[in-house]
């Protein structure tokens, strides 16, 4: 079964009485263990997507299913519960509390989600991301790839099975947005099911299929050719 499968998804903004079609009728799935790259030219579409697919918007008409729920369907509250449980963001610019340690911030969807904060638990996700030495420290403290290592431990915590990058390395030097996508593949390789939006050809080729966007439609569904190994 499709763990995201979109029907014919549409949505229109309306700003007074001018409508902007933001996505225009738009289907695909996405099979668990797949990792899938999201492109296209600004505007085309891609942030609406993740929005709706993040459960963070609902759709002007369409269907959405996620792992076998109609989520727009839901209410609020059941909405921020299914998304708490099997999705996991990780932002552009790391979107950290500044104040708070490392352990603190990937403490926090679990705070969300009700769950006893478990520390041990945060504790390994950072481990997992090679940030064990750096539990107290703030984001002030940490580098742009520590602090995206911080995001993505956060993202973990919860176990959700689908991890979603929105230019997940947008704020990285080249270097340390390997090391990132090194960790996206790791967590692909474990079984996570990982959706990154990018605008570099290099960062999707990283991943398994590109679904590419222009104007709002799905304009190409291609698997990815000499995917970039990593060592
Ligand atoms: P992308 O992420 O590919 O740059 P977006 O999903 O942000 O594309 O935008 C798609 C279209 O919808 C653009 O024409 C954009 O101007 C418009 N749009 C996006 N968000 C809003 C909004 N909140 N209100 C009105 N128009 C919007």
């Amino acid at each position: 079964m499709a763990i995201i499968e979109v029907k014919d998804l549409k949505k229109t903004y309306k700003i007074g009485t001018v409508s902007v079609p933001a996505l225009q009728g738009v289907t695909f799935s996405v099979e668990p263990g797949e990792f899938v790259a999201i492109m296209g030219p600004s505007g085309s579409g891609k942030t609406t997507l993740m929005n709706l697919i993040g459960c963070l918007d609902r759709p002007t008409s369409g269907i959405y299913m996620l792992d076998g729920v109609n989520v727009h369907k839901l209410g609020d509250a059941a909405r921020a519960a299914i998304r708490n449980r099997k999705i996991g963001f990780v932002f552009q610019s790391f979107n950290l509390l500044p104040k708070s340690s490392a352990l603190k911030n990937t403490l926090l969807p679990m705070m969300y989600s009700g769950e006893r904060r478990d520390r041990s638990v945060a504790r390994k996700a950072l481990e997992s991301v090679g940030l064990g030495k750096r539990l107290h420290h703030t984001p002030m403290q940490l580098s742009g790839g520590e602090q995206q290592r911080v995001a993505i431990a956060r993202a973990l915590v919860n176990d959700p099975p689908i991890i979603f990058g929105d230019e997940p390395t947008g704020n990285l030097d080249t270097t340390t947005g390997k090391e990132i996508m090194a960790i996206f593949t790791r967590l692909n390789d474990q079984g996570k099911t990982v959706i990154i939006v990018t605008h570099e050809p290099d960062i999707a080729q990283y991943a398994k299929r590109i679904l590419r966007f222009r104007d709002g439609l799905l304009e190409a569904d291609t698997p990815v050719e000499n995917r970039t190994i990593i060592e």
